[in-house]
């Protein structure tokens, strides 16, 4: 039998099964909570777990909870301890997916404020396959739902809250029969995925929406275009997108540490280049495979190593 899984809590590990918040929680009812998702890539040949810019993860946890006025008694480097230990505590030899929630966890409703109420970290671990094709290309719907606006809602990091509006894109397009929303902004132009950041190739060149647009600022976003400019040579620009652009484009893919790099085969039922998964895609793609699981030891600084059980 597995041993039991363990999950970070109220300043200490916990079972999972104990690991429970209360029905008053803030968080539960306002969406005030800041998240991650974060991968732990298992490589047998090293009897180690590597886990893709955790650093990054929690600096970005760390910028939503100071929006949020989430007031953690960790730093980074905690977080990072916090996050060895109950992997090597777990000890799985494989994929897995790890969810920091950072959170306003007060018992208390009817309290529509973020200062004076109390905050909470918790931490659990998954084990985590493939949330999406990344083999072949996948179809795609442009949503009805918009992006929300950063004078909505902050937008480049991990609210919580946000992600109501991704689920509801998400529901509809998987519904319909599709693999993944686009979402355009308020002016109709593109934003992102429900989970992932868009790239879209078009003469050699890799355009994708810029900061301004709402978008996540994704650490996979931010990983590619270093590979793409200083492994490819590639020109990579940040900018204002129409939707009509996706069409045109010879290629376009997604990306997100649950999605990796996915390419987008059909939009709205219509070929994005060959249809199928592009050549600068597949490039990225393969080297981004290798990197993720510690194969290419030009970016272990990418990589924190776990070795399950400790040691
Ligand atoms: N956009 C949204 C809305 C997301 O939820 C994610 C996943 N975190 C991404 C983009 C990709 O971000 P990252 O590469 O940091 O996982």
């Amino acid at each position: 039998m597995a041993p039991e899984p363990y999950a970070f809590l109220g300043g200490k590990q916990v079972p999972l099964a104990d690991a429970k918040v209360g029905i008053m929680t803030h968080a539960l009812h306002y969406g005030t909570a800041v998240f991650e998702g974060v991968r732990g890539n298992w490589n047998e040949e090293h009897g180690k777990m590597y886990v893709f810019r955790l650093r990054e993860h929690y600096e970005r946890l760390l910028r939503g909870s100071n929006i949020l006025r989430i007031v953690l008694p960790y730093s980074v480097e905690d977080l990072i301890g916090i996050t060895t230990d109950l992997l090597e505590r777990n000890g799985y030899r494989q994929d897995v997916y790890i969810r920091p929630l950072a959170f306003k966890s007060a018992q208390l409703v009817a309290n529509l404020k973020l200062h004076e109420i109390e905050s909470d970290f918790s931490l659990m671990v998954v084990p985590f396959g493939s949330y999406i094709e990344t083999e072949g290309a996948i179809r795609c719907q442009t949503s009805s739902w918009r992006r929300p606006e950063d004078t909505m809602m902050p937008t480049g990091v991990k609210l919580a809250g946000l992600y109501t509006t991704g689920i509801l894109a998400k529901t509809e397009a998987v519904m319909a029969g599709y693999d993944e929303a686009i979402v355009l902004n308020q002016d109709g132009t593109v934003s992102e995925g429900t989970g992932e950041n868009l790239f879209l190739v078009r003469d050699g060149v890799l355009n994708t929406p810029s900061e301004t647009d709402n978008c996540l600022l994704g650490i996979t976003r931010e990983s590619v275009m270093t590979l793409a400019r200083e492994e490819f040579g590639l020109k990579v620009v940040e900018r204002r997108m129409h939707r009509s652009e996706l069409y045109l484009a010879d290629e376009v893919f997604l990306t997100g540490t649950a999605a990796h790099l996915t390419a987008v085969g059909e939009l709205d039922n219509r070929k994005i280049g060959s249809g199928e998964m592009g050549p600068i895609t597949r490039r990225l793609q393969e080297m981004y495979f290798d990197i993720v699981a510690g194969k290419n030891p030009k970016y272990m600084h990418w990589c924190h190593g776990v070795t399950p059980g400790g040691g």
